[in-house]
């Protein structure tokens, strides 16, 4: 512990320092070199390379807006896992979410910058500022996870303009640029959607990876913010309920009508009865029958794990899950991101021997993975094409 204090005070000088750079590094980049170049090229002056220089300058201040852009994405989906961590802990347990954060071993108070997501968990190397007590790897790589699912989503749906969508808008222009000066607020608000759905899934695969029962307070909230968002900008339900069972016209529409109900309710049920398949296939063991380790009794996975076995605790979180997903999307992504499910947790469970991946390979963490699989790919999910006779 004596020499952890050091350590982690040396690691947050360099941090510090670090950012001071940086915001001089833009302070220089965006302001005093155009000023100066400005100034040298009204008053005559030339210099050999001049038109050279400019177009470097130009392309250091593209690069600098990209990355911070990204960047900035990146640390508000790690921001979000971070609230949705404290979420999980403690809306299961009866605690209130409000108030400060403590050291679950020495009950100290947690400061600003312990809470900070993924630098937080750097800069004191693991470890809590007081107790020196271990904090769980985990942290750092659930915040790394939502962060790159928010980037994923931003760049396919906003930066290169709806990619992935079934029904693409018109977009001519795409790129950070104009995201900036002209914002597509149709491409945003899906996003928006999109992340929310993102969002409920992680907090539900965060608690059914503890063993816990998932709060309907957590469901009731993630559902009612989807419910919330489509019904007041209709255009973020992609998909119609009546694609793939009749001809689709006027959507999207302009109000919430009658089809977007629908669409909402029929989404719901299916996502529940794709949901209950999921369960009934963990249960007959499926799965299980394409993965030798997993049919050991689970007595002798527990011994390598300290995570309780979680069996039969992610059923119900599973039909939440897919439920979530197909309100969220429409009965039509209910079955492919079901089949997408299937597909991906034997093959995940194959790969993860350890305790970590274990704990990403359980359903409901499938279940949010596959659902990011399909969102991601989803205008080349052929049938879907088909039924919006494109
Ligand atoms: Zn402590």
């Amino acid at each position: 512990m004596s020499d952890l204090q050091p350590k982690q005070a040396h690691r947050f000088a360099v941090v510090k320092t670090a950012l001071w750079l940086l915001a001089v590094a833009a302070l220089l980049l965006f302001f005093v070199l155009p000023f100066l170049t400005n100034y040298a090229l009204r008053s005559g002056y030339q210099f050999k390379s001049m038109s050279y220089w400019l177009d470097v300058m130009q392309g250091m201040q593209t690069f600098a807006m990209h990355a911070f852009v990204y960047l900035w994405i990146t640390f508000l989906g790690s921001c979000f896992a971070s609230f949705l961590n404290v979420v999980a802990w403690r809306v299961p347990r009866g605690r209130s979410i409000l108030g400060s954060s403590h050291c679950p071993h020495c009950d100290a108070k947690l400061s600003m910058r312990d809470n900070v997501p993924i630098f937080g968990w750097l800069m004191n190397d693991g470890r809590c500022r007081s107790c020196a007590a271990p904090i769980a790897v985990r942290y750092l790589i659930v915040e790394l996870l939502l962060g790159a699912v928010f980037l994923l989503l931003f760049l396919v749906e906003v930066v290169w303009g709806g990619l992935n969508l079934p029904l693409r808008p018109e977009v001519n222009l795409t790129g950070v640029e104009f995201l900036l000066f002209t914002p597509n607020w149709f491409l945003i608000l899906t996003f928006v959607y999109h992340a929310t759905l993102m969002c409920g899934l992680f907090t539900i695969a965060v608690i059914a990876s503890e063993g816990k029962r998932i709060p309907l307070l957590v469901v009731f909230f993630a559902a009612i913010f989807l419910v919330a968002c489509a019904s007041t900008w209709p255009h973020v339900i992609q998909v119609p309920w009546t694609a793939g069972v009749g001809l689709v016209t006027d959507w999207p529409p302009e109000v919430f009508d009658r089809t977007a109900l629908n669409t909402i309710l029929l989404g719901a049920v299916a996502g529940v009865v794709a949901g209950l398949v999921a369960w009934a296939v963990d249960a007959v063991g499926l799965a299980r029958l394409l993965n030798r380790a997993d049919a050991l009794p689970d007595q002798a996975n527990a011994d390598q794990a300290d995570v309780k076995p979680i069996h039969g605790s992610t059923g119900g979180a599973i039909v939440v899950s897919m439920g979530l997903v197909g309100l969220g999307l429409g009965w039509q992504s209910a079955i492919w991101v079901l089949l997408l499910w299937s597909l991906g947790k034997p093959i995940l469970r194959l790969l993860s021997p350890g305790r970590l991946l274990r704990l990403v390979s359980n359903g409901c963490a499938v279940a949010m993975f596959a659902t990011m699989v399909h969102i991601t790919f989803w205008c080349w999910q052929m049938p879907v094409k088909f039924w919006l006779n494109e």
